[in-house]
């Protein structure tokens, strides 16, 4: 079997965590405030892999593979909770991202915004 974004679907996915967290009857501990500060903490993990890091060295980390491995894995964390929160609260992930993409669209046109840093534009 091929465990490949090419050929797993988001829906997939959220069947496969919700499986994960039903066996082990964690839904119990699975409230959305309790989700959202997983996501949050776990963010903290991610970005706690460069800490200290210059902007050379952010450059350098896609061959360092111990730092690449840490990455996958609270990058997983991430989504995996998100995944749960999704599955709760009864969101659709594709139709959220696409109508967040389309405030981002409207809010960041790229006549104003190509090669440019909302923050530098005063945003
Ligand atoms: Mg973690």
């Amino acid at each position: 079997m091929n465990n490949k974004d090419e050929n797993t679907t988001i829906k997939d996915l959220k069947l496969i965590v919700k499986e994960f967290v039903q066996k082990r009857n964690w839904q119990i501990f699975h409230t959305p405030r309790n989700l959202a500060e997983s996501i949050s903490i776990e963010s903290a993990e991610l970005l706690e892999i460069f800490q200290w890091f210059s902007r050379e060295d952010c450059s350098k980390i896609k061959h360092d593979l111990a730092r690449r491995e840490r990455m996958r894995e609270e990058l997983a964390d991430v989504l995996i909770y998100s995944l749960s929160l999704s599955n709760i609260m009864g969101i659709d992930i594709t139709e959220t991202i696409r109508d967040k993409l389309t405030k981002n669209e409207n809010r960041y046109p790229i006549s104003k915004f190509r090669g440019i840093s909302p923050k530098d534009h005063n945003v």
